[in-house]
């Protein structure tokens, strides 16, 4: 990275034009800086906001030149962006995260390695790359969860399993693919929590969020954690500095954490994963804090510093997905009753401007901010009867 700072008139690139990318736009453009979107959507939700809209695919190298032309630094919204492509640009400009810290949290594996690097513990687990690991699993890890080790997302390519019967059939069905078993943990509470770390080596954090998923994808996210104690909110800000400081990492970094029971009438903390890029749980950042994930996304990548972020309002994010354009699964489309929404008090909707909806499909968020966790929370509450989500 560059020492003195790209100061706002340059121009911030991002490899995908997902909801992330589109985000992390109107941060850079609200700082003054112009913004340039690598996807080969043509509608995609960055690049219809972006100054440049480079549309080409992630490999082309003909398009990654362009890119570099145009910007000045280069960041990503997702993580299965090729390293190739990364350090492509790299040779040209800056960017920030590295490809090596994209890759290792694009494989299970050298994410549970580098976890273990960083005296952060995971789940048990194994690597199942072969019959023969297959046939030599612990049976202290089942039931477990098996996870391909690469481009998995909301809980696709997983499968739980109950025994060695099913744990060969579902290793067949995802394709025989290198995968990771875990053990399947009872889990107490699901946090994650948002570290930014620029290239001096300053980092500043956000408190924790409490996540709730449904069907493998974030639902809602809740902050302040309501289950989680201050002393483990301590531990995965200690155990997420540890994880960005042990790769020399510049960006913002998530890290998923369970609490879980020791199993002998205790708790402990665990690392599930991490995403080298803001998260759908730092949402509510945007409306509830002040400064969000996407402007420290922004400040990394420009060589800014960093301040530390403050929550000024109890929050509660919905995520909205593309069920909700339908009066009834397989029904006539529908659009959401919005106006209901933005009627109840600290309402803030978030729509990505995608053209299509489709069930499970992320096309927005509604963030309700309150002066205290309870109002937030009975306006979020008001907000699923009306948009017929299930209340939590
Ligand atoms: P994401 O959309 O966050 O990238 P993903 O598809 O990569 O999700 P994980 O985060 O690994 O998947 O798992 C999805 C969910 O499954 C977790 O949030 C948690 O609810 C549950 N889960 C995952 N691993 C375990 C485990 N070892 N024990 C119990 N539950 C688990
Ligand atoms: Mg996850």
């Amino acid at each position: 990275m560059n020492a003195a700072p790209l100061l706002p008139g340059a121009t911030l690139g991002v490899m995908g034009g997902g909801q992330l990318g589109r985000m992390f736009v109107h941060a850079a453009q609200s700082l003054g800086y112009a913004t340039a979107v690598l996807d080969p959507d043509t509608t995609s939700p960055a690049g219809l906001v972006a100054h440049h809209h480079v549309q080409a695919a992630y490999e082309d190298a003909a398009g990654l030149a362009r890119l570099a032309d145009v910007a000045d630094a280069v960041t990503t919204e997702f993580e299965n962006v090729p390293a190739g492509a990364l350090r492509t640009l790299a040779a040209r400009r800056p960017v920030a995260p590295a490809a090596d810290a994209v890759a290792i949290c694009q494989d299970r594996r050298a994410e549970k390695a580098h976890f273990e690097r960083a005296g952060v513990p995971c789940a048990p687990y194994a690597v199942i790359d072969s019959p023969a690991a297959l046939g030599a699993v612990d049976a202290s890890l089942l039931p477990g969860i098996l996870k391909t080790a690469t481009l998995g997302y909301d809980g696709k390519g997983q499968a739980r399993v109950a025994d060695r019967n099913e744990l060969a059939a579902a290793w067949e069905r995802l394709g025989g693919v290198v995968c990771v078993l875990e053990k399947r943990l009872a889990l107490q509470v699901e946090l994650s929590l948002i570290v930014a770390r620029g290239a001096d080596g300053c980092m500043v954090s956000f408190p924790p969020q409490q996540n709730l998923h449904r069907d493998g994808i974030l639902a809602v996210t809740q902050v302040p954690a309501p289950e989680v104690a201050p002393a483990w909110a301590a531990d995965a800000d200690r155990c997420a500095r540890a994880i960005a400081e042990s790769m020399a990492y510049v960006g913002v970094l998530c890290v998923e954490f369970f609490i879980v029971d020791d199993g002998a009438g205790g708790a402990r903390l665990v690392a599930n994963e991490m995403a080298p890029r803001p998260h759908n749980s730092g949402h509510y950042t945007i409306d509830a804090c002040d400064q969000s994930q996407f402007d420290l996304q922004v400040r990394c990548l420009a060589g800014l510093p960093l301040v530390e972020p403050r929550l000024h309002s109890p929050a509660v994010m919905l995520n909205l997905l593309g069920d909700l354009w339908f009066s009834s699964a397989g029904g006539p489309p529908r659009t959401p009753p919005w106006a209901e929404v933005l009627s109840l008090p600290g309402a803030h909707l978030h729509l990505y401007g995608k053209t299509e909806a489709r069930p499970g499909r992320k096309m927005g968020h509604l963030t309700f901010t309150a002066a205290t966790p309870q109002a937030a929370r009975e306006a979020a509450l008001v907000a699923c009867d009306l948009l017929g989500l299930t209340r939590f």
